[in-house]
């Protein structure tokens, strides 16, 4: 176990090199995310936290400021709590409310301490979100939170749990959502940190349907490819005869994969307003230096 985990954070690690000494631009380790780990436990399926030593690694070696966006459905607790009181270090972690999901943490107000007060994000949207309001509170936040703390690098943990397959958590997103995670972060890494991105991987569950498509699509967005309809004939014949359910055909996901939500208006509102609360601050200290310089 300890060998396998530590493999895993050098994973994360070469990753940090390749970017931060320009050999590249961006650089993924699915093998990496694993954000519950904490400095001394492990917890929920992780032994080492990858990101947060590749992160302490990036602030000692390379004096960086550090953006982490954790689209998991679970919180990103190992790494919130890590870096908790630290100003140079911003999490931003949208997922499943913990009302009734691992780790149960992520509440809005949960925002740091100390001089870390100020730079930890949450966002956790209801049970049965489905794309276009989880969707909203990813890209608004993100671009708020990255125009407010200027970082020097953003590192991304892509799990693929917020699938509507997913056998552990309750929302009920589609592949739309993992076209547009890995599409943001790249438009933002070019246009706040001269490209410098790092990936990994996280959480997955559905690991014939969901997974294999979700992850693909963070490599294809760093290699500039952008790829849709049929999934390679190759990929199918190979992996069919292994899965116990019939995988797609299509690298989106058809319009019907569920039932309509019932409570869709309610879920869209009330994410709307975590949004709103969650960048409050942020937003009104904007207002009260525009007034400052207005006055
Ligand atoms: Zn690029
Ligand atoms: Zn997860």
């Amino acid at each position: 176990m300890h060998e396998a985990s530590a493999l895993l954070v050098g994973g994360t690690l070469t990753a940090v090199d390749a970017v931060m000494t320009g050999q590249s631009l961006h650089a993924l380790n699915l093998g990496g995310g694993l954000h519950h780990g904490f400095r001394g436990k492990a917890s929920g399926f992780c032994i080492y936290n990858d990101s947060s030593v590749a992160i302490k690694y990036l602030q000692k070696k390379y004096g960086a400021r550090v953006l982490y966006v954790d689209t998991d459905a679970h919180h990103g607790d190992g790494v919130q709590w890590s870096f908790y009181d630290d100003p140079d270090v911003c999490t931003l972690s949208i997922h499943e409310t913990g009302r009734y999901l691992f780790p149960g943490t992520g509440n809005i107000n949960e925002r740091g301490q100390g001089k870390g007060y100020g730079y930890s994000f949450n966002i956790p949207v209801d049970a049965f979100t489905e794309d276009e309001s989880w969707l909203e509170c990813y890209k608004t936040s993100f671009k708020e939170v990255i125009k407010f703390f200027k970082p020097d690098v953003i590192l991304t943990q892509n799990g693929a749990d917020s699938h509507y397959y997913d056998p552990l958590t309750h929302l009920s997103a589609t592949m739309k959502i993992y076209k547009e995670i890995p599409k943001l972060a790249h438009e933002m890494a070019h246009k706040y940190c001269e490209g410098r991105w790092i990936a990994v991987g996280g959480g997955g569950y559905d690991i014939w349907r969901v997974v294999p498509r979700a992850w693909a699509r963070v490599w294809l967005e760093m290699t500039n490819k952008d790829i849709s309809g049929p999934l390679s004939k190759e990929w199918l014949d190979c992996w069919q005869p292994e899965s116990p359910v019939p995988l797609p055909n299509e690298w989106d996901d058809m319009e019907d994969i569920y039932e309509p939500i019932p409570r869709k208006p309610e879920i869209t509102e009330k994410n709307a307003l975590t949004l709103e609360k969650v960048l409050y601050p942020i937003r009104s200290s904007k207002q009260t230096a525009k007034s400052n310089e207005q006055s």
